[in-house]
């Protein structure tokens, strides 16, 4: 069975150089897409990552602290999440499944709007959310995270088929973050390989390059390399969260 429908949600746009988001990059400064991806499935509504925290619409300094200053943030608040959602017909509440490809600020931000979903991440990743290394704290925003110890959370050491029928297959592909992941979503006509933050750019995937906060860079790079081998090998898309030619180029409604 497929996957029946995808859309691309927009979320905050973030301005970085490229030499934050990977090895080798310059300071050419990029406009990076921060989406939600929400898969329908005869089995229920999927989400894969949750952007940023709204707070930040109105106050980034006073919830994410000094690293406001040094992304710039443009985000309005008729593109938070929750309302992307009811633009496209379903409300948060109908969100069976949220996948969190890691727990950075610019993916974490919107986990509390759905309280009664399943939350299915890499192994290894709350724990790191919860107490990172010095260096790289103010990539995690602790009150992201708080509300959610009561979810119910599946941690995953390992890749599985969502509903037992090819259509969604969560990927473990850490390095990045010790449980970063991945999820390749079948749908009635192409397969789209969602790499959250597996790789950062189109020429991080070609050079096989990692970036600067990467907890593991040896284990980053088996990653990318994975990631290029399904492409290879089950002829899928891949769609690289942060990369702004694959926000441009890519179908935000895919069926
Ligand atoms: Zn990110």
């Amino acid at each position: 069975m497929n996957a029946r429908k995808m859309w691309a949600l927009p979320g905050a746009e973030l301005t970085a150089p490229a030499s934050l988001l990977m090895h080798g990059g310059d300071a050419t400064l990029l406009q990076l897409p921060c989406p939600s991806f929400l898969i329908e499935h005869p089995k229920g509504l999927v989400l894969f990552d949750t952007g940023c925290n709204a707070k930040i619409i109105d106050d980034a300094v006073g919830y994410w602290g000094q690293i406001a200053q040094a992304l710039p943030i443009k985000w309005s608040k008729t593109e938070t999440l929750d309302r992307q959602i009811e633009g496209v017909g379903y409300k948060t509440s109908n969100v069976k499944y949220v996948i969190l490809s890691h727990s950075h600020l610019d993916h974490s931000g919107g986990l509390t709007y759905f309280p009664n979903a399943k939350f299915l991440v890499g192994a290894h990743e709350l724990q790191y959310a919860y107490w990172p290394d010095p260096d790289r704290r103010w990539a995690f925003i602790l009150n992201d995270f708080l509300p959610t110890r009561g979810y119910d959370w599946l941690e995953l050491d390992h890749d599985i088929d969502l509903f037992g029928d090819g259509a969604l297959q969560f990927l473990y592909t850490p390095g990045h973050t010790p449980g970063e992941c991945s999820l390749l979503v079948s749908l009635p006509n192409r397969r789209i390989l969602l790499t959250g933050d597996t790789v950062h750019l189109r020429a991080a995937l070609n050079q096989e390059a990692t970036m600067p906060i990467d907890t593991d860079p040896i284990t980053a790079v088996r990653s990318i390399k994975r990631i290029k081998a399904i492409r290879d090998m089950q002829d899928a898309t891949v769609w690289i969260t942060h990369d702004p030619d694959d926000w441009k180029e890519h179908p935000h409604r895919i069926e």
